[in-house]
């Protein structure tokens, strides 16, 4: 195995390139990168290889095929070396980073996705730091799962949100402690840190459609979700209700429409709203509703590993009732009991 690692761009901020309308991704990246990450700086990093997806994008046009397809690059060359920085754009960079954790179950090396909120190419970019962070944390032998970079912390991918459209330290893990923090020194609480588990690699042609989500608001529509819910391809939901996991259960119409899809066997995974603390669905006799329907408490997991996990869900060859099984069990730190 080489000692080097392997960076996948896949487009974001940090190699995009001014145009009339505004940033757009840009191929490329290498020379901007060598010229970037000066001489001092490069003789303390590791040596890289650098390869792109196939078709870079801004990472608010992310879709399933996309994990599908780096996964697969991965994958590829996942013996070739010590460990792997995916380059990507903020917007959607904590969904990708939950959805490589339950790709890579039982990783043997880190894979550190960052990107950052100014281009290389512009003055004042945060990107030579987080890519340089990143590349240095993904030599770390100890470090065998998927983490999130920016911005000075080190958090565990699948616990990640964007938190600040426009600061340099966009992301946090309010629900969990960052893994690591960078000033003078990186430093990683190992204490944290998953163990290492047998590799259960699984990389499945993920496709759009299958999963809908649904925040719960005062007056939401609930006759006028039927269509969604019914839509053809659609096979999951993902609700998110109020603080320990209540719907408004008396809103008849919505309440209905989650029978029928405990009725017709589509999985419905039910998130907080809160970005802190853990769910107690059935608490309330609201909650106590979802239970009775069989609908899956998500307990403290975001909405980004909720969205993935239920995509991996339908493609594991599990029947419906283990799915619900492994969505209601932490499978790489995504979730408490
Ligand atoms: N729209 C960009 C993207 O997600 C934003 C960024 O990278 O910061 O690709």
């Amino acid at each position: 195995m080489s000692k080097k690692v392997l960076i996948i761009y896949t487009g974001g901020t940090i190699g995009m390139e001014p145009s009339d309308k505004g940033y757009v991704p840009s191929t490329g990246l290498q020379p901007l990168l060598e010229q970037q990450l000066s001489h001092s700086t490069r003789s303390t990093l590791p040596e890289y290889d650098l390869i792109e997806l196939s078709c870079l994008i801004d990472s608010s046009n992310l879709q399933p095929r996309h994990w599908t397809e780096i996964g697969q690059l991965l994958l590829a060359r996942w013996d070739d070396y010590q460990g792997f920085v995916v380059l990507h754009g903020t917007d959607t960079m904590a969904y990708t980073a939950s959805m490589l954790s339950f790709m890579f179950l039982g990783c043997d090396k880190p894979i550190i996705v960052t990107g950052s909120q100014i281009p290389l190419s512009q003055a004042r970019s945060d990107g030579v730091e987080n890519l340089a962070s990143a590349l240095a944390f993904a030599c770390y032998n100890n470090l065998h799962e998927v983490c999130l970079y920016f911005g000075g912390r080190l958090l565990r991918g699948n616990r990640a949100s964007k938190v600040a459209s426009d600061g340099f330290t966009a992301f946090d893990s309010p629900n969990y402690p960052w893994l690591g923090d960078v000033g003078i020194h990186l430093r990683l609480n190992s204490a944290l840190l998953l163990p290492q588990t047998p590799f259960d690699f699984r990389v499945p042609e993920f496709e759009s459609g299958k999963v809908l989500v649904l925040p719960a608001y005062p007056g939401m529509p609930g006759a006028a979700l039927r269509p969604l819910v019914q839509a053809a391809g659609v096979e999951a939901l993902v609700l998110q209700s109020y603080g320990v996991g209540n719907p408004p259960d008396a809103d008849t119409e919505f309440m209905a429409l989650l029978q029928d899809m405990a009725d017709g066997n589509q999985l419905v995974l039910n998130i907080s709203h809160c970005h802190t603390g853990h769910m107690a669905q059935g608490a309330y006799a609201s909650g106590s509703a979802l239970n009775d329907l069989g609908v899956i408490s998500g307990n403290d997991m975001t909405l980004e590993a909720a969205i993935a996990k239920v995509n991996m869900a339908l493609h594991l060859p599990l029947n419906r009732e283990q799915q619900r099984n492994w969505l209601a069990t932490p499978v790489c730190g995504e979730r408490s009991e």
